[in-house]
Parts: C-alpha cells; structure tokens; sequence
C-alpha cells in the first residue's frame, strides 16, 4: 500500500498514459455506450476481436467479473473490461458487485506484473449507481486490495470524466492523504 499512489484525474480514459485501463463494459462483451464506446472506438477493431473470443470461450463476462485484452491503438497496452451492476436500489448486492469489479481488475493487472491502472467510475453512467455511494465504495475497495496484497502495482489513477464525480474522488482520497 505505502509503495502505491492513488490519484485522481479528470479527463478521458483513453488517453491515460498507463499500461492497463478499465472499461466499464456490459456482460455481453459487445461494446456499448459511455466509457465503453470511447474505449472501442479510440483502441479500434482489435479490442474487439478478443472480445469475441472471450465470448465464444466463456459466454462474456459475468456481474463484478473482470477479462482483460489488448489495448489495441489505446496508450494503454491492456484493456481490463469489467461489468458494473445495475443500481435497482442497493439492497441487490449492488456494493459487493461494484466492490468485486475493483478487486477482480486490480488481480488481472497484478498476475500480468502490470505497474500502473486506470479506472472510470464504473456504474455511474447508464447504469444508474448513484456517485456518492460508488465512489466511495471504489476508493475503499482499491485501498483494501492495495493493503491486503503485495503486487506489482505502483499507482492507480481514477480518471473522472465529470465534474461530480472528480470532485468525490478527490474529497475522498484527500480525506486521509
Ligand atoms: P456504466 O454502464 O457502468 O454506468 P458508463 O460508460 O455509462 O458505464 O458510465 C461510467 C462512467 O464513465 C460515468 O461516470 C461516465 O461519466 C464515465 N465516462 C464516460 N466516458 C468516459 C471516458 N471517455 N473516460 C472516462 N470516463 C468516461
């Protein structure tokens, strides 16, 4: 943990300067909208490619799962696509979905000896989760990963694509910074 930094950043994911960034994608490992259509369409066909692959090996990618593939044209050499759950009112197991999408995406980056990880914050768009509640779930996932684990990564960065949610991420990190 005391090796990792954490930051937050506002922008768009697909241009982080890191080796692994996340996509908030949806079980069917198809592309869609939001982070996953910027992701798609910045890293070009052969994100998608293993995409299907994936999919024809294992029929796409479960709630609070993570699969990883190339970068494709992104900065980023890997893409970690993670499914979000769908905020129905929180008592659906919606944090510890959203809490295993952290912990599951930290785990790929760490067994590839991956050093650096971006993250968007995952289920905040379409699928409704409501900010406050998963960006703080995000911040203590991360941290509980970083402290309970020896791994190869040494800064994680939250790329905030607006304003409210830059704004969480930084009071939260700040909090004990
Ligand atoms: P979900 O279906 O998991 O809610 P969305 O893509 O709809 O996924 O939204 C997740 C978050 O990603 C939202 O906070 C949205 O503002 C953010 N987002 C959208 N485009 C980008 C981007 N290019 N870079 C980083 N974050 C983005």
């Amino acid at each position: 943990m005391d090796k990792t930094s954490i930051r937050v950043q506002q922008g768009d994911i697909t241009k982080a300067a890191v080796e692994a960034v996340v996509n908030a994608a949806n079980s069917s490992l198809l592309g869609g909208g939001g982070v996953d259509g910027a992701i798609h369409r910045a890293g070009g066909p052969a994100i998608l490619e293993e995409c299907k692959q994936i999919r024809a090996r294992q029929g796409g990618c479960p709630t609070g799962e993570a699969v990883i593939t190339t970068g494709g044209k992104l900065p980023a050499a890997y893409v970690i696509h993670t499914v979000g759950p769908v905020w129905q009112g929180g008592s659906k197991g919606e944090p510890e979905l959203l809490a295993s999408c952290y912990r599951n995406s930290l785990r790929l980056a760490a067994e590839r000896g991956l050093t650096s990880i971006a993250f968007p914050n995952i289920s905040t768009g379409v699928y409704g989760y409501p900010k406050d509640k998963a960006a703080k779930i995000a911040v203590e996932a991360v941290k509980r990963y970083l402290q309970a684990h020896e791994t190869s990564i040494a800064q994680v960065v939250f790329v905030c694509f607006d304003d409210e949610n830059y704004r969480l991420c930084r009071s939260l990190l700040a909090i004990d910074a």
